[in-house]
C-alpha cells in the first residue's frame, strides 16, 4: 500500500524523547530521533534520517519541550511532505491506572486521569504530561493518542491482581498488580497468531519480553490473563539491573540490621542488581556473554539465575493457561540471544520444550520465526515493534473531520 498518511510516535521519559515518524499501514519508518540528557547540562537531540545521523547541542537544562521544538522547527520543518502527511500523534504513556484498558484520544480528562496515576509512575508520567503539553502546543490541529503500557493487562483477572495484603490498600490506594510492557506483549500476541494460523481472541502463548527490563506475560484467548510485573516494573524476572522477585522481608533487614534508608533500598533494587548485581561487571547481556566466555564467574552464574528464573516463570505460566500454542520470545535479549533461548529450552525438556540449534543461532538480528526442534512444543521468535502498535492505534483513534484522515487505518 502506497504511504499517504505517517503518525508521529512520541516516548517521553524523565530525561529522555524517544520519537519516530512512521507509516501506521506496514511500521516503515521515515524519521527516527532521540531526545537525551534532558534537564541536564548537556541535552541533545540526535535523529536519523533517510540513513544519515545528526546532532544537535540544546541550551543547558533544555526539557521535553525545548526537544519538541527542535523537532517541529528544525528536523520536520524541512520536510514538508513528510509534515503534510501527519495524521495524529501517539504517545507511549506508561502507566493508566484501572482507567483504560485501551488507547484513547487525549482531552482534558485523559490528562487528568494520567496525573491521577503519577503516584503510581512518579518518573514517567511526569514526563509524558510534559510531551502531551508540548505536543498539543505544537500541532494545536492534530489529535493526540495516549497508548498505555498497561492498558493490555487489564483484562487480568482479580484473583491474578490481587496482593495478599489487607484489601483495603488496594481498594484505597490502588495497590494491586498492573503488569507493564503491554504494548509489546500486544504486538507479539497478534504477530504470533498469524504466524499460528489463528484468529487473535484463539490464540495462547507465553510471551517473554526480554530486554533490560524483563516481563513475562500469559495470554489466554488474545487477553493477558497474568504478568510478572506489578504495582511497579519491579517485580518478577531478573533484570538487567532491577532485582525482581526478592523476599518482601528482606527490606526490613537491610532497613533494622543494616540501616538502609528507602532511597538505598530504591537504588539498591532498581539500579544496583540484577545482571549487573549478580555479575558485578555489566548489565548487557552481550557483554555478559562474551565475558563468560572467556571464564568469568559472576558473569556465567548471572546468566544462569536470569535463565534459570525464567525457566521457573514459564512451568508456572503453564498452570495458568489450559493450552500453550507458542512461546514466544521477544525484547533484545529474546530476539538476539542464541544462548538465553536455549538455556531456557534445555530447562524446560519436562515440559515438552526442545531447541533446533541452526534455527536458534540464524533467528537474530530482526529476524523471525520458530525456533523449537520437530515434535518439540512450539517456540517462536517475534522481534516486538511498539511504535507500530502506537502509531496504528492513533492512527484508528483520528476523528474523520481531521485533514488527511485516511479511513483505512481505522480497525
Ligand atoms: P532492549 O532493552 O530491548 O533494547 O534490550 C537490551 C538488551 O538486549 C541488552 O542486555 C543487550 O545486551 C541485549 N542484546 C542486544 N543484542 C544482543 C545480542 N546480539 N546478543 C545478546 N544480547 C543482546
Amino acid at each position: 500500500m502506497s504511504s499517504t498518511c505517517q503518525v508521529l510516535v512520541l516516548n517521553c521519559g524523565s530525561s529522555s524523547l524517544k520519537f519516530a515518524v512512521l507509516d501506521p499501514h506496514d511500521g516503515t519508518v521515515a524519521l527516527s530521533g532521540l531526545g537525551e540528557a534532558l534537564g541536564e547540562d548537556e541535552p541533545r537531540v540526535s535523529w536519523k534520517q533517510n540513513g544519515e545521523r545528526h546532532t544537535k547541542p540544546l541550551p543547558k537544562a533544555a526539557r521535553h519541550t525545548e526537544a519538541i521544538r527542535v523537532l517541529v522547527e528544525e528536523i520536520l520543518s524541512g520536510q514538508s511532505v513528510l509534515r503534510d502527511q501527519l495524521i495524529a500523534i501517539g504517545h507511549r504513556v506508561v502507566h493508566g491506572g484501572e482507567k483504560f484498558s485501551h488507547s484513547v484520544l487525549v482531552d482534558d480528562a485523559v490528562i487528568q486521569s494520567i496525573h491521577d496515576c503519577i503516584a503510581l509512575a512518579p518518573l514517567h508520567n511526569p514526563a509524558h504530561l510534559a510531551g502531551i503539553e508540548a505536543a498539543r502546543a505544537a500541532f494545536p490541529t492534530l489529535p493526540q493518542v495516549a497508548v498505555f503500557d498497561t492498558a493490555f493487562h487489564q483484562s487480568m483477572p482479580r484473583h491474578a491482581y490481587i496482593y495478599a495484603l489487607p484489601y483495603a490498600l488496594y481498594q484505597d490506594h490502588g495497590i494491586r498488580r498492573y503488569g507493564m510492557h503491554g504494548t509489546s506483549h500486544r504486538f507479539v500476541t497478534e504477530r504470533a497468531a498469524s504466524l499460528l494460523n489463528l484468529a487473535v481472541n484463539e490464540v495462547n502463548i507465553i510471551s517473554a519480553h526480554l530486554g533490560n527490563g524483563a516481563s513475562i506475560t500469559a495470554v489466554h484467548n488474545g487477553r493477558s490473563v497474568d504478568t510478572s510485573m506489578g504495582l511497579t516494573p519491579l517485580e518478577g524476572l531478573v533484570m538487567g539491573t532491577r532485582s525482581g522477585d526478592v523476599d518482601p522481608g528482606l527490606l526490613m533487614h537491610l532497613g533494622s540490621r543494616m540501616d538502609y534508608g528507602l532511597k538505598q533500598i530504591n537504588d539498591l533494587l532498581n539500579k544496583k542488581s540484577g545482571l549487573l548485581g549478580i555479575s558485578g561487571l555489566s548489565n548487557d547481556c552481550r557483554a555478559l556473554e562474551q565475558a563468560a566466555a572467556d571464564g568469568h564467574e559472576g558473569a556465567r552464574l548471572a546468566l544462569h539465575i536470569f535463565c534459570y528464573r525464567l525457566a521457573k516463570y514459564i512451568g508456572s505460566y503453564h498452570a495458568v493457561l489450559p493450552q500453550v500454542d507458542a512461546l514466544v520470545f521477544t525484547g533484545g535479549i529474546g530476539e538476539n540471544s542464541a544462548l538465553v533461548r536455549e538455556s531456557v529450552l534445555r530447562q524446560l525438556q519436562g515440559l515438552g520444550y526442545g531447541v533446533d540449534p541452526a534455527k536458534n543461532t540464524a533467528t537474530r538480528f530482526g529476524t523471525e520465526g520458530p525456533i523449537s526442534s520437530a515434535q518439540s512444543a512450539v517456540t517462536l521468535v517475534i522481534p516486538t515493534n511498539e511504535e507500530w502498535v502506537i502509531a496504528r492505534d492513533a492512527a484508528a483513534l483520528v476523528p474523520p473531520t481531521t485533514p488527511n484522515h485516511d479511513p483505512s487505518t481505522r480497525e
